[in-house]
């Protein structure tokens, strides 16, 4: 087992590694910005080092100081979490060059599948399904670009092939706008990612966002967990997820399932990963791959019993997958609420003192925050604060938890959209289940 690990990363996420690397008896080193000298997880680590002032650009996400802080501690490994360098290929090039282990994926995974052209095609060699699309970069033959969005049908959507967080892409209606949203959505894709490759999809108008967890061990094996539904979104930002997806039946979980476990020993994928799909009409249609831990990863650990971070520290350390596929068993029902220090109506972000905080408990309820009464939220950083998970035999007894939990969570001096998802859990379509990804903003009138 690795004897000591770099965590890369702050807040919430930070602390779930700190706990698992405790768990297996790994030394931990917290890396911070002069903004974070409080967090929960750097005051528990063996070490600590300060990389540089609050902007991330300058500490969590300056390469050199974080791998120069691992070089001093003796750190074996790097877990980068998620956002910040997590899904950055030349990030995981050099940790590996300069001699320490990164936990995630080969740098060559996280670079094909971080662009989407790639990512596609070999998706569509190893059998995922995608959305029907132009096979390919968008060429300069507007005839060609006609023809092809005619065969697909209208409305189509236009994608930067580097795109990412909900940016570079355009909905195109009908065939008079058609040539010009390539050419804008061209032009922006080279000013915002220096790349600008286009492809055209089938723009899908109603679907739910379900994906599907993976684990593999870069030495043949690969399992699926199951699926989680997002659908509940705002901006394109996940607001609560659940596991597994309502109504989706077992027939379907093995099916997707075992051609994304295809896909990932087709790439050499290691570690956790997840493929993300739109889901219509009863059919699944790949849209990307997140090759690192998710922020809803909790769901899927709930109702599968396995943990993904230790999982990926126990890859990382050369070992092979510990569960085969017949080993997962879906039980009950999870979902987690994102709590983020924010406006719960106008969704301004709220930074400040927390005065008091109260954790919810009781059967089936987990918190995974670094709140703690006294802690200062800073204003540099996403505005997410925590997560709040509960586990239930059936979706109901889940719903149940959750609105206990929320009542019972107290967080004074600062805002959070913790009455927003007490309004959400009143509703009844929720309630029910299987709303698409736009449900949230019509409901809260923001389209
Ligand atoms: P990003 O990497 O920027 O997150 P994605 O490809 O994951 O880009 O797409 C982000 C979101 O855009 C999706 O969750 C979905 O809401 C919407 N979207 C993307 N492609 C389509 C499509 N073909 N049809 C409908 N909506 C789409």
């Amino acid at each position: 087992m690795l004897e000591k690990i770099l965590i890369a990363n702050r807040g919430e996420i930070a602390l779930r590694v700190l706990r698992a690397c405790r768990e297996l008896g790994i030394k931990t080193v917290a890396v911070h910005s002069s903004a974070d000298n409080n967090l929960k997880h750097v005051l528990l680590a063996d070490e600590t080092v300060c990389i540089g002032p609050p902007a991330s650009t300058e500490s969590y996400l300056n390469m050199p100081a974080i791998i120069s802080a691992a070089e001093v501690t003796d750190a074996v490994g790097i877990h980068p979490g998620y956002g910040f360098l997590s899904e950055n290929a030349d990030f995981a090039e050099r940790v590996e060059e300069s001699g320490f282990t990164f936990i995630g994926p080969p740098a060559s995974a996280i670079r094909l599948m971080g662009d989407k052209v790639s990512a596609i095609k070999a998706m569509k060699a190893a059998g995922v399904p995608c959305v029907p699309g132009s096979d390919g970069p968008l060429g300069d033959d507007t005839d060609e670009n006609i023809r092809l969005a005619r065969e697909i049908g209208y409305p189509i959507i236009i994608k930067a092939s580097g795109g990412g967080g909900g940016r570079g892409m355009r909905v195109v209606h009908s065939e008079a706008n058609l040539t010009s949203a390539i050419t804008v959505t061209k032009a922006e894709a080279r000013a915002a990612f220096d790349n600008d490759v286009v492809y055209m999809e089938k723009f899908l108008e109603a679907p739910r966002h379900v994906e599907f967890q993976l684990l593999a061990d870069g030495q043949g094996n690969a399992i699926h967990l199951g699926e989680r539904d997002c659908s509940m979104q705002r901006r394109h930002q996940k607001v609560v997820e659940e596991a597994p997806a309502p109504g989706i039946t077992q027939e379907q979980r093995d099916r997707i399932g075992a051609r994304c476990v295809n896909a990932c020993l087709e790439i050499g994928y290691r570690s956790a990963g997840t493929f993300e799909f739109l889901y219509e009409n009863g059919e699944f249609y790949f849209i990307e791959m997140n090759t690192r831990l998710q922020v809803e990863h909790p769901v899927t650990e709930m109702i599968t019993g396995v943990d993904l971070v230790r999982e990926q520290l126990r890859i990382a350390s050369g070992e092979k997958l510990s569960i085969k596929q017949e080993d997962v068993k879906i039980q009950g029902h999870s979902i987690e609420c994102r709590i983020n220090a924010e406006d719960p109506k106008t969704f301004m972000p709220s930074p400040g003192m927390v005065n008091l905080y109260h954790a919810p408990g009781g059967p089936g309820v987990r918190v995974e925050t670094h709140l703690y009464s006294g802690y200062r939220v800073p204003p540099f950083y996403d505005s997410m604060i925590g997560k709040l998970i509960t586990h239930g035999q059936d979706r109901d007894a889940a719903f149940a938890r959750m609105k206990n939990a929320l009542s019972e969570m107290v967080v004074e001096g600062i805002k959070t959209n913790i009455p927003l998802h007490q309004e959400i859990f009143q509703h009844a379509a929720f309630q029910q289940g299987g709303t698409d990804i736009h449900y949230l903003e019509k409901r809260l009138g923001l389209t």
